[in-house]
């Protein structure tokens, strides 16, 4: 099976706002994850540099945590805005959702197409946000996806096993997540009017009845939670620049 029909990075890149929700509380970490230091530098720093170094992105918009809104809109604002094409900083809300519907509230009107990408992933590969891009252009709505490795139960509140669905069906939802600019909207204010929590954005779409389409990523893509998924992320980090120095040699 061919896993991965977006092989659509190549010859003209889909031009897409970028939306990086980071106003999580980081309570696993124990401080906010999105100034997390990562081979010394701010998380957020690597993510929308990675977001930089794809092309496409037009401008980015991201959710901070309401405490660190001043900060971020006077010491940091004009570099964002001039290295990073930071458009807007908006306080996020208590859940992921809500402070993705903040800044996607706060992107261009004119922008088709949205990228939702999480501070949290900060090794994400440049290529596979422009192949989400791609693909989101061509279908409306395609996320960023690695097959599970992992069998996996569902099991009732007795914890007694309900069902193993096959391995080979199951993928597990990383970000980016790309869709049109109107349907990723009319998703979540739709989501928001009816009280419903997705545990991500493609859910809300999906709860639409309208398709989904999948990206196949690396695991290398992780997010970052806690403390050990950091030590994971400098390994990879590593490995990343001395493949990616390997290469210009
Ligand atoms: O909570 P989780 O680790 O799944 O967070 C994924 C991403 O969503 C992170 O980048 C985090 O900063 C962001 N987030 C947010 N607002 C929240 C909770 C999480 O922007 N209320």
């Amino acid at each position: 099976m061919n896993r991965n029909p977006a092989h659509a990075s190549a010859e003209r890149p889909c031009t897409f706002s970028a939306v990086v929700p980071a106003a999580g509380r980081g309570e696993r970490m124990g401080q906010r994850k999105a100034l997390l230091k990562l081979a010394g530098r701010p998380m957020l720093l690597h993510t929308l540099e990675r977001l930089m170094a794809a092309r496409g992105c037009t401008e980015v918009v991201i959710a901070v945590h309401p405490d660190d809104l001043e900060c971020f809109t006077s010491e940091w604002a004009d570099r964002l805005r001039k290295e990073f094409r930071v458009s807007a900083i908006v306080p996020g809300g208590e859940y992921r959702q809500q402070s993705v519907l903040a800044a996607l509230e706060a992107t261009r009107a004119e922008a088709d197409l949205i990228l939702i990408h999480d501070a949290a992933r900060p090794l994400v590969q440049p290529q596979l946000i422009e192949q989400v891009a791609a693909r989101a252009a061509q279908t409306g709505a395609a996320i960023a996806a690695v097959p599970s490795v992992a069998t996996v139960k569902e099991v009732n509140a007795d914890g007694r096993i309900l069902s193993t669905p096959p391995r080979e069906s199951l993928w597990l939802a990383q970000t980016p997540q790309g869709f049109r600019r109107e349907l990723i909207l009319r998703a979540h204010r739709r989501a928001q009017d009816e009280g419903f929590l997705g545990t991500d954005d493609a859910l809300l779409v999906e709860r639409m009845g309208v398709p989904v389409v999948i990206v196949e990523d690396s695991a290398e893509n992780l997010k970052i939670t806690t403390p050990a998924d950091l030590v994971v992320a400098e390994v990879i980090l590593k490995r990343q620049q001395d493949a990616g120095a390997a290469r210009s040699r």
